[in-house]
């Protein structure tokens, strides 16, 4: 078997040891401690726009958070991007809240402005205003932004920025993440950087940021005994994880720039091939981190499971789009206002390997199985279509099976 390749392995740095000892030496073993408060400082500066953060266990825990502090109730209904991990709309039902998923539009994938208003305005005629609006940034390409907070705040709707995926994304400049009433991001294994597992909930407004981290705590009044007013949960980041999150706060930079780097080596090594495609290009506002770097496998010779297929089998991870939620078995009877855009990306979509640690001899071997593939299924094709070339074909492959 060949070496794996993996779609988005851990990359670490130089200096998360460092962090990690500190932390022994010191004993700060807890969910509070000098690196949970340095990682903050970090992603504090980082994303600038004098937003506050408080660091969690998790980036679903920071969407969980971010609903419970806007209000978020059982009966009420959240809309949400239908094109993204369950982990964006999941929290929704932790609340016994709906969700209302809303489609992709055509030049960055993620939630369609057009769709979000004819949500708004057909929930409105029913009687139920939404009380919050859930914006992906997927695989690392900024959402609509302007277009998508000015309809938010023409209804007077918070927005809950899903920045998972797209830590070092911007959009007209502006760090993704600081656009909503709250942001998130997670710093799970996978992502473009992990402190192993965590998260981060992002306000410019300090009182949310105060309130995520006294929920995050147990939600413990001031007293000189255990005492209780609100429903509290266990979602602070350890300061261990933290020191992790410390170092590589320090090569995100770097990171950014390889995954960018993958993207653009697969869109080289396959400008000639008309079969494979890339997301479109929605102009120079949007700055994508490329996260993952995605395709779409349109030809009548070869499908995208066909390119999976062929990847697996020889060790190298890949995986298809996320699965739309309305298309999810346990989202069915939810909501849903599209004309199935996202349908169509899933279908065709895959996502190849795109981690920050690939070397030139793995993005070689991925790019030449993807081209061995679509150079036997079009000569299969050819041949298929020619009676007696058909012949000539099978006599061969005969002929080089007993030699
Ligand atoms: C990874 C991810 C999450 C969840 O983050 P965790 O830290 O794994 O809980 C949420 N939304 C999106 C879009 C993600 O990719």
């Amino acid at each position: 078997m060949k070496e794996k390749i993996w779609l988005s392995s851990p990359h670490m740095g130089e200096k998360e040891m460092g962090y990690v000892q500190e932390a022994f030496a010191t004993n700060w073993i807890a969910p509070l401690g000098p690196n949970v408060n340095g990682l903050e400082q970090d992603l504090e500066k980082f994303l600038g726009n004098d937003v506050h953060v408080a660091a969690l266990s998790s980036g679903t825990a920071a969407i969980h958070l971010a609903l419970v502090i806007l209000g978020v109730k059982a009966g009420d209904e959240v809309i949400c991007q239908s094109m993204t991990f369950s982990a964006s709309a999941n929290p929704i039902a932790y609340q016994g809240a709906s969700p209302v998923f809303i489609d992709s539009e055509e030049s960055t994938w993620n939630m369609s402005p057009e769709y979000l208003e004819a949500a708004i305005q057909d929930r409105i005629k029913n009687g139920k205003k939404p009380k919050a609006i859930i914006v992906v940034h997927l695989y690392g390409m900024p959402a609509r932004m302007s277009e998508i907070m000015a309809i938010a705040n023409r209804y007077g709707i918070p927005v809950v920025e899903d920045a998972a995926e797209a830590l070092g994304s911007t959009y007209k400049g502006q760090a993704v993440g600081t656009f909503g009433t709250i942001g998130i991001l997670s710093f799970n294994g996978n992502k473009i950087i992990t402190t192993s597992g965590g998260g981060a909930l992002i306000s410019a407004n300090a009182e949310y940021v105060k309130q995520a981290r006294f929920l995050a705590t147990q939600a413990r009044d001031h007293a000189p005994h255990y005492q209780h007013s609100h429903i509290g949960y266990n979602y602070r980041m350890s300061n261990v994880c933290a020191g992790i999150g410390r170092g590589q706060m320090e090569v995100l930079s770097s990171r950014v720039a390889q995954r960018r780097y993958n993207y653009d080596f697969y869109k080289k090594a396959f400008a000639d091939v008309k079969g494979i495609q890339f997301p479109p290009d929605p102009g120079k506002e949007f700055y994508s981190n490329h996260w993952l770097s995605t395709i779409l496998v349109d030809s009548d010779e070869y499908s995208m499971i066909d390119i999976q297929e062929a990847l697996h089998a020889d060790n190298i991870d890949c995986r298809p789009l996320w699965k739309p939620m309305h298309l999810q078995p346990i989202f069915e009877n939810d909501l849903y206002y599209g004309s199935g855009v996202s349908e169509r990306l899933f279908e065709k979509g895959l996502c190849l390997p795109s981690g920050s640690n690939l070397t030139e001899k793995e993005l070689n071997r991925v790019v030449n199985r993807i081209r061995e593939v679509v150079n036997i299924k079009k000569s299969f094709k050819n041949v298929a279509n020619n009676p007696i070339s058909c012949v000539t074909f099978l006599l061969i492959s005969t002929l080089s099976m007993i030699l």
